[in-house]
């Protein structure tokens, strides 16, 4: 009878390949030495069909405020949106203030706390359990991603490519781009002859 070997990941040899000194971090985790619950992350993505819901009628009053964001000026209203979009979505998500939210096409689970940052699906070296390969126990964002899409009446719109993140816009206001975009469209739309 042959013996089943551990399997061991590419995040794995790398750790063993690297130079040994005194220097070890108190946690072998880079996510768990910032943020060591996962609990109301995986909440919202449980909850991600009353999110969707939630936030389309959210995104539906920040829009029809645009004459008020524009009257005052995007750039003035910025500082204080900003700081209450990081601590709504920091807490309920984790997020990380990429500026190009893409929250709604990945089931609620923000693919910035993958810890390759992978934007269009995992890599190949989730584990057996659905884990992450670089932080063995924290579930996999994408695996949870996919798990949330499920729930939410778009969700199909994982299987949309992501751009790649543009770090130009990190610490900005999602909330005021997509508002701003959205308004801009309207106005064209209403320009075109019938
Ligand atoms: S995708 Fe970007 S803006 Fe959205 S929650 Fe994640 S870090 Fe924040």
């Amino acid at each position: 009878m042959s013996e089943t070997k551990p399997i061991v990941t590419q995040a794995t040899l790398v750790k063993q390949a690297a130079p040994k000194s005194d220097y070890k971090p108190a946690d072998v985790s880079p996510q768990r030495r910032v943020q060591r619950k996962y609990t109301v992350r995986l909440w919202s993505i449980r909850h991600s069909r009353m999110l969707e819901w939630f936030y389309a009628r959210f995104a539906d009053a920040f829009l029809m405020l645009h004459p008020l964001w524009k009257g005052i000026g995007y750039s003035r209203v910025e500082a204080p949106v900003k700081f209450v979009e990081k601590q709504v979505k920091g807490f309920m998500f984790d997020c990380r203030m990429c500026g190009q939210c893409v929250l709604s096409s990945t089931g609620m689970s923000c693919p910035m706390n993958c810890p390759k940052q992978l934007r269009n699906g995992p890599c190949g070296g989730v584990r057996a359990n659905g884990n992450c390969e670089v932080e063995p126990d924290m579930p996999c964002v994408w695996v949870k991603a996919w798990e949330g899409s499920r729930n939410m009446a778009k969700g199909d719109a994982i299987l949309n490519v992501q751009k790649p993140v543009d770090q130009s816009l990190r610490e900005t206001s999602a909330w005021l781009r997509v508002t701003a975009q959205a308004a801009a469209a309207r106005e064209a739309a209403n320009k075109e002859p019938a």
